[in-house]
């Protein structure tokens, strides 16, 4: 596999949490479950991409041009097999990309939560950003803390300290 140093990815069906943990590091990686394998295939080489997958037998009769044969089964193993594989630094920041769909996030303006769904950020906090696809808001909150602590648990030494 092709060393880069922004490597982006597609997640086959089977790796959606995987998907959302590199999104949390601000990983560019399409997940498409929709996508039978053909189409998969034919998306991660358009794009450039390298595709995640457990399918042995796609990597093998399909030959995606760049793609990555995950073998754990837990969502963060997954992680670190991506991290050492493509050799991975930590990003500068975390939660800037939609978990759901992968946009890069914007800050957000007063305007734009007024008149938001919830949930809502408490008031005065800051800073808050946003998916300019699905409008979702993002703060720096318990949840997010609290996925910073299982990285950290998963990847000792490897994002640095907050
Ligand atoms: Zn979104």
């Amino acid at each position: 596999m092709g060393k880069s140093r922004n490597p982006r990815f597609v997640a086959d069906a089977m790796l959606g949490r995987l998907a959302r943990w590199l999104r949390v590091l601000d990983f560019d990686t399409r997940y498409e479950p929709a996508l039978d394998d053909h189409r998969l295939v034919a998306l991660a080489d358009a794009e450039g991409r390298v595709l995640l997958t457990r399918d042995r037998h796609l990597v093998r009769f399909l030959r995606p041009e760049k793609s990555l044969l995950i073998a754990a089964s837990a969502p963060l193993a997954q992680l670190e097999e991506v991290i050492l594989a493509c050799r991975l630094g930590p990003p500068p920041r975390l939660f800037r990309r939609c978990l759901l769909c992968n946009n890069p996030l914007n800050p957000a303006r007063a305007g734009d939560l007024a008149g938001h769904p919830p949930p809502l950020p408490p008031d005065g906090m800051a800073p808050v950003f946003q998916c300019p696809g699905c409008r979702r808001l993002y703060w720096p909150g318990s949840h997010t803390r609290r996925m910073r602590e299982a990285l950290c648990r998963a990847l000792p030494g490897w994002l640095p300290e907050d």
